[in-house]
């Protein structure tokens, strides 16, 4: 594995042969969580293709050149010529394998196949997710020195870590940065002794067994799991968000914002997120359009009086996106009035979309009783439907997601745990 910048990558990487780009940032999580996986495949991949990182922020020129609009974003090049899909945001373990895989003959990725060597590990519980949720129900039951797994897709911390700032968790006078918070929670954690394997990809669940298969080739065992899955954010459905995602269209103000130092920008959404990181945003950007569906902003009446009174935003209310497009270095955003149904085109140099949650459980929605909107019903001690399952946090089927409210959640569902293993 290769660090290179700007000027190296014309040698290392459009004469390179076949190459992997990795183009980074600092204060990205998502970035953090590709950084083991890269590493990882570059053991297994490393003599057929060459793994190359790049500062992103210390290589503008090159990264506006190549359109990198946001980070992590990964290149696939085969000699000189960019090849495969290129991948941006949470970037999953399998997605990098198929692009490799597919530059390359297939014996020869039969046989680097043929040198991963499946494992299986026991555990007494198994926890989903490394959130506020899941960490606090890691932190319990380490101290009551029952033997657990988190396991998460991503770095820990859930989503506390891309929030920038966090107000109101209590213990703290002052503001707190929301990487710090999740950070402080995951090391209290893992220092107790939580076994962690993080940015890994969850193949498989089976939580009538009490399996769980990462990377296709590891097998997790215990006696309980915790289902500490959270949310991820909502699409707006609007023509060509897919396409654009991490290529002009952003989920998270912390690690996109700093890259629209005095440029414009358009949010979607209107509640608290929403208006929060847009306020965050206006620190970078010198003009902010804010598009909401409703004649009145659904966010906290503090957050609300400050937005209002920032001079770089303005809101469109009663406004929808209906198609995302880019031309050369802009993104157009076609917008219609919910009423007239009239609709403009605004252009910017970027796109934040902030317009709620859904929960993740695509991996076991099947076999577990969910509410009407998809969210986990569980008991007071946090049982859910399956014995010896429980949820906490965002995930589960609530009135409030706070991160005081996941806390609490995973403290009752490992202090249930610790009585029934006892
Ligand atoms: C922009 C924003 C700002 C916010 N600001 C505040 C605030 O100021 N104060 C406040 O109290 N709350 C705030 N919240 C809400 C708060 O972040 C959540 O309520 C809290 O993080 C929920 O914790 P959790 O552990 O349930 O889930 P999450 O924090 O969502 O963590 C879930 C974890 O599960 C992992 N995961 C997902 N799928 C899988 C899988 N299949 N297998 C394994 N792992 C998986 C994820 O990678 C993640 O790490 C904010 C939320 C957002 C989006």
């Amino acid at each position: 594995m290769k660090e290179i910048n700007s000027s190296e990558f014309e040698n290392e990487v459009l004469k390179g042969g076949k190459v992997i780009l990795d183009f980074y940032s600092t204060e990205c999580p998502p970035c953090e969580a590709l950084a083991s996986k890269f590493e990882d495949l570059s053991k297994l991949y490393g003599n057929d293709v060459k793994f190359v990182k790049i500062f992103r922020q210390g290589s503008r020129d090159l990264s506006d050149k190549l359109m990198v609009k946001s980070s992590p974003t990964l290149l696939f090049f085969d000699n000189g010529k960019e090849v495969a899909e290129r991948l941006g945001g949470g970037i999953k373990r399998i997605d990098i394998i198929r692009n490799l895989d597919s530059m390359l003959p297939s014996e020869r990725v039969k046989d680097i196949k043929s040198r991963i060597k499946p494992s299986v590990s026991e555990f007494d519980v198994i926890i989903l997710g490394a959130g506020p949720g899941g960490l606090t129900a890691g932190l319990y039951l380490c101290q009551s020195k029952i033997n657990s797994v988190l396991i998460d897709i991503a770095l820990p911390g859930g989503q506390v870590s891309t929030t920038h700032e966090v107000s109101n968790y209590p213990g703290f006078i002052d503001p707190q940065p929301g990487y710090m918070l999740s950070h402080n929670m995951s090391e209290q954690t893992k220092l107790c002794g939580t076994i962690y394997k993080v940015a890994v990809d969850v193949t498989r669940v089976d939580l009538e067994k009490k399996e769980v298969v990462i990377d296709e080739y590891e097998t997790v065992k215990a006696k309980k799991i915790v289902i500490a899955t959270g949310t991820t954010p909502n699409l707006t459905g609007a023509d060509g968000e897919k396409e654009l995602k991490g290529k002009g269209i952003s989920y998270c103000a912390t690690c996109d914002a700093k890259y629209f130092n005095d440029k414009e920008v358009v949010v979607i959404g209107g509640g608290n997120s929403a208006v929060e990181e847009s306020e965050y945003i206006t620190r970078f950007a010198s003009k902010l359009t804010l598009i909401h569906q409703f004649d009145k902003l659904t966010a906290n009446k503090q957050a609300q009086d400050k937005i209002f009174k920032n001079p770089k935003v303005s809101i469109l209310f009663e406004n929808e996106p209906r198609a995302f497009i880019r031309e050369g270095d802009k993104i157009i955003t076609e917008i219609e009035d919910v009423k007239t149904k009239k609709r403009q085109k605004l252009v910017s140099d970027g796109v934040f979309i902030f317009i709620g949650m859904k929960p993740n459980v695509d991996l076991f929605r099947n076999s577990l009783e969910l509410d009407s909107w998809g969210y986990i019903k569980t008991d007071q001690d946090m049982r859910t439907s399956i014995p010896d399952v429980f949820a906490v946090g965002d995930v589960i089927s609530k009135k409030y997601r706070q991160i005081t409210t996941a806390v609490a959640d995973g403290t009752i569902a490992a202090m249930a745990i610790a009585k029934e293993l006892d």
